[in-house]
């Protein structure tokens, strides 16, 4: 999306399907402002698939979720990456490419899953299982990183816990992932507390009352559901996973059980597809808008910067994962 001759003009078309032509006045200057931003300072912006559409398919250069944002971060030769999601994704970008500056529009973009979890509560747990390896899903700080054997996503969650050769594992911090992923493999997943608060709210019920107000809808839901609501879905797969199954399977009317704007960004790309769109919205994603990644651009705030030692130690689990 990086090319000289686009104008929040000429970006309309793509998102017209979920911005109506009333709104857009209201986001094409700061489109326009941002396009010169990032050609000035040689800047990408990384925007992950909760992003609303018109920072997902107006300004965003890179988009997917945790996994696809954390190998394409490796692979950007830009001098400035804004990072439109979450705080530990940003830091995952700062990682990866220790430097380039990495920029958060929000500082304060932070994740409930991210928040569960302490370093010392991971070196507690080593102590009560010895020798038990600590995979840890990437929603979690650096420092949390750090004192990890391997990360996982959602994505890769099941091929990660198996690459290890052990038979129990502790996954952190994310409950529902655990036991979604345990549901998947004979290794035996000690499980933390920690849940997602925008996908701890969907129930059974919810699912139900979906497929009897639209007889043959099909049903996608992301592992960070409770596995109750797992058990309801016609499938259960990561954001990148539900897109490409909309994408392959292409249902005549589906509903993602997943943050809000997830549904709006893949609808904008099957126009064919008849998309039911009940969600819930994650309020840390909500907090990156255009407007503050303009002023990122412009006054290079708020760089991320990650302890080296931390930075280390962390970057190998994360590196061990992408290896898997
Ligand atoms: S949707 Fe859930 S897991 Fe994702 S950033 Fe928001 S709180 Fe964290």
């Amino acid at each position: 999306m990086s090319g000289m001759s686009l104008t929040a003009a000429s970006l309309y078309d793509r998102v017209q399907r979920v911005i109506p032509p009333i709104e857009w006045p209201v986001f094409s200057d700061d489109i326009d402002a941002i396009l010169a931003l990032k050609r000035e300072r040689n800047a990408v912006i990384l925007a992950h698939n909760y992003q609303t559409p018109e920072i997902f398919h107006c300004v965003a250069d890179i988009v997917g979720d945790s996994l696809a944002l954390a190998r394409k971060a490796m692979t950007v030769e830009a001098d400035v990456i804004v990072l439109a999601g979450v705080h530990f994704m940003a830091e995952t970008a700062k990682l990866l490419n220790p430097g380039k500056t990495v920029l958060i529009p929000d500082m304060a973009a932070g994740c409930s899953l991210a928040d569960s979890i302490t370093p010392e509560d991971i070196r507690l747990l080593r102590q009560r299982y010895p020798g038990v390896p600590v995979v840890t899903y990437v929603n979690t700080s650096a420092a949390v990183k750090a004192e990890s054997d391997i990360c996982c996503t959602s994505g890769n969650a099941k091929a990660v816990v198996e690459s290890l050769g052990v038979p129990r594992v502790l996954m952190l911090p994310d409950e529902y992932l655990a036991q979604n992923i345990a549901a998947q493999t004979d290794v035996e997943i000690i499980a933390w507390k920690g849940h997602c608060e925008v996908h701890e709210r969907f129930t059974p019920g919810d699912i139900r009352e979906l497929r009897e107000a639209h007889p043959g809808i099909t049903v996608l839901a992301h592992p960070e559901c409770p596995p109750d609501v797992v058990a309801e879905a016609d499938f259960a797969g990561s954001t990148a996973a539900m897109s490409d199954y909309v994408g392959q399977k292409k249902p005549a009317r589906v509903v993602l059980i997943t943050e809000c704007s997830m549904s709006d960004n893949v609808a904008v790309e099957h126009p064919e597809v008849d998309f039911i769109r009940p969600c819930n919205l994650c309020p840390h994603m909500k907090r990156i808008t255009l407007g503050n990644i303009r002023t990122a651009l412009e006054q290079n705030r708020h760089a991320v910067t990650i302890d080296a030692s931390v930075a280390a130690r962390a970057r190998l689990a994360v590196e061990r994962m992408l290896a898997v």
